[in-house]
Parts: structure tokens; sequence; C-alpha cells
């Protein structure tokens, strides 16, 4: 099994799909490369001996030199980025089961995003209630 990113592959299937072996100018066409484009990934799949080159330097055509159902096309892999672990835990705000993704997110976007809670933040809502030393503004003045 050859295993061929698109873009030798997209080569490849050009070389398998002409009737007579093709040139650089037809796999420019074909493909809608550039030719230094094309030339690196043919000389790759000459050096695999995936193509087979044809003709003198100056009138260099290529053809298929594998069986093509041995030629497989795999798409690179984009990697998914890991979700953040969430747990369900009451706002504590609004009371509203949130996602929270630990300690330190207590408060739903709802209501961050709420304008009350912009407003108030500053002076009467720390943002980490876990913190001991997080009294507020308001509540010292209390004491
Ligand atoms: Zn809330």
């Amino acid at each position: 099994m050859i295993e061929l990113s698109p873009m030798p592959y997209e080569i490849f299937q050009a070389i398998k799909n002409a009737k007579n072996p093709i040139g650089y100018d037809e796999l420019v066409k074909i493909t809608k490369n550039t030719r230094d484009n094309l030339s690196c990934h043919i000389s790759r799949l000459l050096k695999q001996d995936i193509i087979a080159p044809l003709g003198n330097h100056k009138n260099r055509t290529f053809k298929s030199n594998v069986d093509p159902a041995d030629v497989i096309l795999v798409q690179k892999v984009k990697q998914n980025k890991p979700k953040p672990r969430t747990q369900k835990r009451p706002c504590i705000t609004c009371r509203e089961l949130m996602d929270s993704t630990g300690f330190n997110h207590r408060i739903c976007n709802n209501c961050k995003s709420s304008k009350r809670y912009q407003r108030a933040s500053n002076k009467y809502t720390p943002d980490d209630w876990g913190d001991s030393s997080g009294l507020s503004d308001l509540m010292v003045g209390f004491y």
C-alpha cells in the first residue's frame, strides 16, 4: 500500500488517468500547480518508483509505475484540541447549572456578561470566592 498526501496523489492521478505519458506542461494545466511545486513532488514520486520517467530530459514525460489500486490518499489529520474538562456546578450568582472548568470558574457566562455583574464585580463580587482574602470593599466597610 502506498500512502500519498493530497498533492502527490493528485499528480499521480493525473499521470495515471492520462492515455499517454504526460509531461510537465500538461501536469501544470491539470493540477493547476506551478512547475516548481510539481517538480518537487514528482522527484519524490520518482524516487519511490511510483511513477517512471520516459523520454529524454527535454521531453520528459511520466507514466504510472505501480498498480493504482495500491495507491491511497491520506489526508493530514488535524489534531483537535482536547476539550477542557468541565463539571456541572451551580453558578454562585444565579444558581443556574453551568459547565464549570474548575474552582476559579463559578460564575456562568450569562452573569459574567450581564451589566449587573460587570458593574458590581469590582466592588461587591470578588472574582474568586474561594480566596479568603477576597473580602469585598463592602464587607470590609461593615467591620
Ligand atoms: Zn449565573
